[in-house]
C-alpha cells in the first residue's frame, strides 16, 4: 500500500508521477485522518499490509514522524521514499528510524551527476544521495535503490547497477516508464527493448535483488529462464547490457550461468495486492494508473479496496482484453495496467508494450 501524504517536494524530477509542487496543499488528509486510515489498514490483520509512506516528499509533512509512530505501534510495516533534499539529515532519518521506519528507498536515475541531477532538476541531487546512501547504511537501516529507465538512462543501467552493488542495496527497483504526470515527456523504451532489458535484470538479479514496477513482465521472463528459454541473444540493447555488465563484475560472478539465490518476484499487480492512495485521499489501483476508485473521506480504504468494480475486475485475469487476455502468463503477469489505461483509456486493455507473441 502506498500513501502519498503530501504532493509537496522540492525537486522537480523529469518523470515525477504525482506532478508534485512547491507547496502543501491545503486538502491534503489531515493527521487524524492520517491515523484513521492506519488504524483501518492495521485492521486488515495479519499479515498486515506493507505501508510506503511517499509523495512529493513525505519530510516535507511536519507530522511525519508521529504518522510513522502510529502506523508502527499498530504492527504496520512502514518504509518511506524520501526526496534527498536538505530536509533528509542523518538526525531526521535517526528520529524516523526511532519511530520504526526500517527501509529508505531513494532514487539514482543515473550513474554520475550529468544524468542524475538532470533527471532531479536541480545540481548537486546526485553526491548528496550518494551521501546519504552511506548515512542509511551506517544507521543499520534498509536501502531501496529506485530507478526509472527511459530511452535517456538505459545505456547507464550497468553503472547504475555498480553503484546499487555497491552500496549493498537490499532491493534495486526498476521502473519502466508510464506515459503520466511529467513522464509523458520523456522517451520510453521499444517492448523490444524493454524484452531485452528485463532478460538482463534476470541475469543480474543473481548479484543484486531485483524487482520491477509497471512490468509485470518480469515474472514471465523469469518463469521462461527458469525453464531454460533462451534470452534475446542477438539483440543490440541485450548484447550491449551484458557486455558493459561482464566488464564491471569480471571478477564478481557469471552472469551467465545463474549464482546465487534469485529473490522471487511478487505476484502482485495494480488492484491485486496493491493499491496507492493519494494526498486527498482517493485510492487508486496503483500510482501511475489516475482512475479514482473511492475516496478515504468518504468510505474506510478497507471496504474501496475490497469491493470497488475495479479493482474487482482487476483481480480477474479473465476480465483481460486482447493478447493478455488469451496469454498464457495472465495468471501471474496481466501486464501493466497502468499503461494499459495510459495507451487506450482502458485500463483492462492489453498492455501493448510487451513484446511476448502469443
Ligand atoms: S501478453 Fe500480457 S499477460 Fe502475457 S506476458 Fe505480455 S503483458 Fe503479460
Amino acid at each position: 500500500m502506498i500513501w502519498e501524504i503530501t504532493r509537496a517536494c522540492q525537486l522537480a524530477c523529469l518523470h515525477c508521477r504525482a506532478d508534485a509542487i512547491r507547496h502543501r496543499d491545503p486538502f491534503e488528509l489531515t493527521t487524524t485522518e492520517g491515523k484513521e486510515l492506519l488504524d483501518d489498514l492495521a485492521a486488515f490483520g495479519p499479515p498486515r499490509p506493507l505501508l510506503v509512506l511517499t509523495g512529493g516528499d513525505p519530510l516535507e509533512r511536519s507530522d511525519l514522524v508521529d504518522l510513522v509512530s502510529h502506523g508502527t505501534a499498530l504492527g504496520l510495516s512502514v518504509s518511506l521514499s524520501p526526496s534527498v533534499t536538505p530536509r533528509l539529515t542523518r538526525a531526521a532519518l535517526a528520529e524516523l528510524q526511532s519511530a520504526g521506519v526500517r527501509t529508505v528507498s531513494l532514487s539514482l536515475d543515473g550513474a554520475t551527476p550529468a544524468t542524475h541531477d538532470a533527471f532531479r532538476g536541480i545540481d548537486g541531487v546526485f553526491a548528496a544521495t550518494e551521501e546519504t546512501i552511506r548515512i542509511v547504511g551506517e544507521l543499520g537501516l534498509r536501502l531501496q535503490v529506485n530507478t526509472t529507465v527511459t530511452q535517456q538512462n538505459v545505456a547507464e543501467l550497468p553503472a547504475i547497477l555498480d553503484r546499487v552493488y555497491r552500496a549493498h542495496a537490499a532491493l534495486w527497483s526498476v521502473f519502466f516508464l508510464v506515459p503520466v504526470g511529467r513522464g509523458r515527456r520523456l522517451k520510453a523504451l521499444s517492448p523490444r527493448e524493454e524484452e531485452a532489458v528485463l532478460h538482463w535484470l534476470y541475469e543480474v538479479s543473481a548479484v543484486v535483488p531485483v524487482k520491477t514496477t509497471e512490468a509485470p513482465q518480469y515474472r514471465r521472463v523469469v518463469v521462461q529462464r527458469m525453464r531454460g528459454e533462451n534470452p534475446p541473444l542477438g539483440e543490440p540493447l541485450f548484447e550491449r547490457l551484458r557486455a558493459s555488465t561482464s566488464e564491471l563484475f569480471r571478477d564478481a560472478v557469471s552472469m551467465r550461468s545463474g549464482f546465487g539465490s534469485r529473490r522471487p518476484p511478487l505476484d502482485i499487480n495494480a488492484g491485486r495486492g496493491f493499491a496507492f492512495i493519494d494526498h486527498r485521499g482517493l485510492v487508486y489501483p496503483s500510482g501511475f494508473l489516475p482512475h479514482a476508485v473511492g475516496s478515504v473521506r468518504a468510505a474506510p480504504f478497507s471496504v474501496i479496496y475490497r469491493e470497488a468494480p475495479l479493482l474487482r475486475a482487476l483481480r480477474d485475469p479473465d476480465a483481460l482484453g486482447g493478447k493478455c487476455g488469451r496469454c498464457e502468463f495472465r495468471t501471474i503477469c496481466g501486464g501493466s495496467r497502468s499503461r494499459a489505461f495510459a495507451l487506450t483509456g482502458d485500463p483492462l486493455a492489453e498492455d501493448a508494450m510487451c513484446a511476448y507473441q502469443l
